[in-house]
């Protein structure tokens, strides 16, 4: 069997130009997808289930003023697709009635603003690559970033952007929205 190594000269730059990659980029290095405007029917009918996002776009969200529009969301897509053998926990937008919070009239309400998730950006109606390679979706690659151990300031950041919300939402008798003990707990940080 022919073993792949690495070529020690390449090799370095390699890595570092990958160490310096945003979020964004290091998803669309691995799925080979780009930005996308598509505002066909198709493509909307997407926007019934909020798209994911990295933790840096929940977190720009946040502090655009979005963190009671936000909840924790428990990814286990990736179990049926043989991606991971457990739930990936996130915090995404919320759903209202029967389409994401930030969907109305046929528009994405994030999109001008410069602040679609990362699978709203990339995800197109031709997109067929998911049901052949699901390393390769989207969505498997931004739920990954959730667990990625370089993410957790951003993720700690998060929580401490939601905890100042966390009142209003108990006085609106909602505590199940986003319990921030229950939501630390699920990421491991105490
Ligand atoms: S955030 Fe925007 S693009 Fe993503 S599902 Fe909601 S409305 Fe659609």
């Amino acid at each position: 069997m022919r073993i792949k190594r690495n070529n020690p000269k390449t090799f370095p730059n390699n890595k570092m130009k990958q160490a310096g990659e945003s979020q964004l980029q290091r998803i669309i290095r691995k799925t080979g997808r780009k930005p996308s405007q598509c505002k066909c029917k198709l493509c909307q009918q997407q926007c019934h289930t909020p798209c994911l996002g990295t933790p840096q776009d929940i977190l720009r969200l946040a502090k655009a003023g979005y963190a009671d529009r936000l909840a924790l969301s428990e990814w286990a897509a990736g179990i049926l697709l043989g991606c991971t053998d457990h739930i990936i926990y996130m915090i995404q937008p919320i759903s209202e009635g029967d389409h994401c919070t930030f969907f109305h009239d046929g528009l994405c309400e994030l999109h001008d603003k410069g602040l679609k998730p990362t699978e709203g950006r990339l995800s197109h109606h031709s997109t067929q690559l998911d049901n052949w390679r699901p390393r390769k979706s989207i969505s498997y690659n931004v739920a990954k970033e959730w667990e990625a151990e370089d993410n957790e300031p951003v993720i700690r950041e998060l929580l401490g952007e939601l905890s100042k919300v966390q009142t209003k939402i108990q006085q609106a008798n909602d505590q199940d929205r986003m319990d921030q003990p229950r939501v630390e707990s699920r990421f491991g940080l105490h």
